[in-house]
């Protein structure tokens, strides 16, 4: 069997949730399909999370909430309109919205998620009534109902061990089940959301707790691309590539599939396939355990803005025992969470993404590492960007550095940081943010000049 996911733009209008109808109706072993909010129609349009967030703040401002509510109201009404179900469907979406604004404001975190929530709850919903209404044996579940147990950290829940248990049990079911993505609930009751994107976490904990044969997660490009299209004219599409390099992408930017929602499908082994709602019948990008490496050790380039960095230097640094893990815990007592730690022998660079730093953090930091750890100089720099060059092959396969640092030369850009972790699985070379596009296009020039269309 396959759970399939549709992300936000799939699922944004009538004329999308209709093609949704007809993927799942063509695929037998399609059985759970787990849904986002609606998303945006065109570039300009506002998805109804953030449309949601804006009501949820209102809220909890204590302030008149009507026009944030009949903006998301219109969503759904469009939606059921061009879909044919009745008045009484957005009646009850109004119902259900109404109750979730009655909550208590002095539960701010939980409040939120109850509202942010309720765009994909109410999706699948209507979602599901469409499907029963076009003949399909479709019903609504509820994560509650299901056992999809998670933790009680509001906004970044984390899915709890026993869950896989309960949700085991919806193999059997002989229907298609309309799953609403994005949340769980507490081991107490409580209504809680992934982190934003959170639709594919939701969809690839089920593909693990019912033991899918695959998971497909379906979204508005063809399959995932060895570079960002918005820098690189069509670039190359992956055919397959490695969880482990998927991973990396992801993590320096490449939002087609969420970082988090890789573990649970990698830890069990199931195939994850990127697929385009707009155009089913191209076969997408299949993420794997291995692949064949020898033909193309990189698979993608990659590049992430919003690092800072706190630079460190004191003389005999490498023999001070100790040294590090003051410096760590001095970010730690702040609630840092740092990203790289390249060093030299008597300094070293501690990468941070910066919306973190806020200026009084960022002074604390400093002067407490000056102070504390009597260093000959502590900075902080802003402003970085984290070019990766990611490949399961680079293991193998010598010159890839010198074939990036080259590039980089050719670009004009200065490199100030290169990481390259023990298992070679990926490249990181720091540089400013403003040289990012002009690195990205000049690696990829030299990974990927002249390839074909598709990369395997
Ligand atoms: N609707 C949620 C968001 O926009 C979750 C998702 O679509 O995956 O973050």
């Amino acid at each position: 069997m396959k759970v399939a996911k549709f992300g936000g733009t799939s699922v944004a209008s009538a004329e999308q949730i209709k093609k949704v109808a007809s993927i799942v109706a063509e695929d037998k072993e399609r059985k759970i399909i787990v849904v986002s909010a609606p998303g945006k129609r065109s570039s300009d349009d506002t998805k109804v999370t953030d449309l949601l967030i804006q009501l949820g703040e209102t809220y909890l401002k204590n302030e008149d909430t009507e026009s944030e509510l009949q903006a998301v109201l219109n969503r759904y009404d469009d939606i059921a309109n061009g879909l044919g179900l009745g008045k009484e469907v957005v009646a009850t979406i109004e119902a259900d919205l109404r109750k979730r604004l009655q909550f208590d404001r002095l539960r701010p975190g939980a409040c939120m998620d109850l509202i942010k929530a309720s765009g994909e709850d109410n999706n699948a919903k209507l979602i599901a009534a469409y499907f029963q209404s076009i003949g399909l044996h479709a019903t609504y579940l509820n994560p509650q109902d299901a056992g999809l147990f998670v933790s009680d950290q509001p906004g970044n829940a984390q899915v709890l061990p026993e869950a896989y248990d309960h949700l085991k049990a919806l193999r059997d079911r002989d229907e298609v089940i309309v799953f609403p993505g994005f949340f769980g609930y507490s081991k107490e009751g409580s209504l809680v959301t992934f982190s934003r994107g959170g639709s594919d976490i939701t969809g690839s904990i089920l593909a693990a707790g019912v033991k899918a044969d695959l998971y497909e997660n379906f979204t508005d490009v063809d399959s995932v691309f060895a570079a960002n299209p918005n820098v690189i004219e069509n670039p190359v599409k992956i055919k397959k590539m490695t969880y482990r390099e998927m991973r990396e992408l992801s993590y320096a930017g490449f939002s087609v599939f969420h970082d988090e929602a890789l573990f649970p499908a990698f830890r069990n082994g199931i195939p994850v396939c990127v697929k385009n709602t707009n155009n089913p019948s191209s076969s997408g990008t299949m993420i794997i355990a291995e692949r064949e490496y020898f033909m193309n050790p990189v698979i993608g380039i990659a590049a992430d803005e919003g690092f800072a960095t706190i630079y460190v230097r004191k003389y005999l640094m490498n023999r001070e025992v100790g040294f590090g893990r003051k410096l760590l815990q001095i970010l730690e007592d702040e609630g840092l969470s740092y990203e790289h730690m390249p060093s030299g022998i008597d300094d070293t660079s501690v990468i941070l993404r910066q919306d973190q730093l806020t200026d009084e953090i960022a002074e604390r930091v400093v002067s407490r590492i000056q102070e504390e750890l009597q260093v000959d100089d502590v900075y902080i720099e802003r402003d970085f960007a984290m070019v990766m060059i990611v490949g399961e092959g680079m293991h193998n396969t010598i010159g890839i550095s010198s074939r990036a640092t080259a590039a980089l030369t050719r670009a004009n850009v200065n490199i100030e940081m290169i990481n390259q972790g023990s298992s070679e699985v990926s490249l990181i070379l720091g540089i400013h943010a403003s040289d990012a596009d002009h690195a990205v296009i000049e690696l990829y020039q030299e990974f990927f000049g002249g390839a074909d269309e598709t990369v395997q």
